[in-house]
């Protein structure tokens, strides 16, 4: 029987992971940019990690996580909290009073597979740990902003403010009240969630509920003092920045860490899976996972998946060639030579293609053609008795001959 790939998990094969490649390029030029180390973190994370940070009564923690029941291990769903369970575990604030961290890996969820949407997907993750400034708020939105221009794709920034322990209970009440006067009117889930966590029905996506509750009071009008200032100066710098947004008081995000700011990237090219990136503040997160109390952080994370379908969609980058050079080289003697060649090239710094399989110059010509190399060099019996190859540009018209040695070979290939 043949054994295929579990649903919702994907092999990226050749021919599409050089997109896998460019985005990640792009996207860890930009972010050094701005000033953010690497950290790479382990896919398996103690169950009460997420439990604590993403909240029970989420989606994520309630049925979407993969996690060893026996073992009491679950899959990372997400990147921040093994990544601030790594801060406080390395003691990273001490060395460096604000950190930037990113990381790029899979992430794990059991949710029904659909376009843009899998089990294993993967994220690039961006967290400023120890900072509470609104402008840090905005450079962070800005240099993920950065990086979706980088890649051209068009994608709009809203933004909400879901305030702070002080002032987010008066509003939850204030909601409350106002959902249980329209409850009839709700789906099961909202009307579940309305006592639970009544936040999550303004982000219900049935457009029954929608309607019932365009009305419902905004958390951005009943910030208290400190976070309405926050906020205020959250726009004010992204004003000064030049970034455009839109306040979406509807964007409430699926996990529990989220106060003050929050923000999404949307396009309108991926249908229901419009989210690209998604992101927010979590002042109290470092203290709940047991580090310092009254440690600020704001992060985001940046489904690949998605970008990647939408790259798909527009004219493709311009990737650098897949070789710089194919040998095509035809009889036993041929080869005898070309084989010491390439292997010196490659430790010049090339990137050569051969074959050993004794094909036809022709064959082996079309196979040069099709992998995309830049030039190739033919070698047959003429040439070897000659001492010289036949370079041929394979993206052009020219051809030159150039003696068989690495040190001529290199110099024609630069
Ligand atoms: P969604 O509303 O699409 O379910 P989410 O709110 O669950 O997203 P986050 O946990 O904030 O998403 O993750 C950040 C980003 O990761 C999303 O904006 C999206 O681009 C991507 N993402 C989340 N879940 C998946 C998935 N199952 N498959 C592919 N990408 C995903
Ligand atoms: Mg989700």
């Amino acid at each position: 029987m043949k054994i295929k790939a579990l649903k919702g998990f994907k092999d990226v094969i050749p021919g599409e992971v050089e997109l896998w490649q460019y985005l990640e390029k792009v996207a860890r030029d930009v972010f050094g940019r701005y000033q953010f180390s690497e950290i790479r973190l382990p896919v398996l994370e103690e169950t009460a990690l997420f439990a604590r940070s993403i909240g029970e009564g989420t989606d994520i923690v309630e049925k979407e996580m993969y996690t060893f029941v026996d073992k009491q291990i679950t899959m990372r769903p997400e990147a921040t909290a093994s990544l601030l369970r790594a801060y406080i575990e390395h003691g990273l604030g001490v060395q460096k009073p604000v950190q930037r961290l990113f990381t790029i890996g899979p992430m794990f969820r059991h949710e029904r597979p659909q376009k843009g949407r899998l089990r294993q997907f993967h994220q690039l993750d961006a967290e400023i740990i120890g900072s509470a400034s609104p402008r840090v708020d905005a450079e962070l939105i800005a240099m993920a902003a950065l990086l979706l221009a980088e890649l051209q794709l068009s994608v709009s920034l809203e933004l909400n403010s879901l305030g702070c322990p002080a002032c987010r209970p008066a509003y939850r009440a204030l909601l409350l009240e106002f959902i249980a006067a329209r409850l009839d009117g709700l789906c099961d889930d909202c009307r579940r969630r309305s006592a639970t966590n009544p936040l999550r029905v303004l982000d219900c996506k049935v457009p029954g509920c929608r309607e019932r509750i365009v009305d419902a009071p905004a958390m951005a009008m009943h910030l208290c003092g400190d976070c309405a200032d926050h906020f205020s100066g959250v726009q004010q710098a992204l004003d000064l920045l030049g970034i455009t947004y839109r306040l979406n008081k509807f964007m409430v995000r699926g996990l529990d860490y989220y106060c003050r700011t929050t923000f999404e990237f949307i396009t309108t090219d991926l249908g229901a899976q419009a989210a690209v990136a998604a992101g927010g503040r979590y002042d109290g997160l470092v203290g709940l996972l047991g580090g310092p109390e009254q440690c600020p952080g704001i992060g985001f994370a940046m489904g690949m998946e998605r970008l990647v379908l939408l790259l798909q969609q527009q004219p493709a980058p311009a990737l650098p060639a897949a070789a710089d050079l194919a040998i095509a080289a035809v009889g036993e003697e041929a080869v005898l030579l070309a084989f010491p060649l390439a292997q010196e090239l490659r430790a010049a710094g090339f990137r050569v293609a051969m074959d050993h399989e004794g094909r036809s110059l022709k064959a082996q010509m079309k196979q040069a053609d099709k992998s995309g190399a830049a030039r190739a060099l033919i070698i047959g019996a003429t040439e070897v008795a000659a001492g010289y190859g036949l370079l041929r540009d394979l993206r052009g018209e020219g051809q030159q001959e150039v003696a068989l040695n690495s040190a001529a070979l290199a110099d024609a290939l630069l």
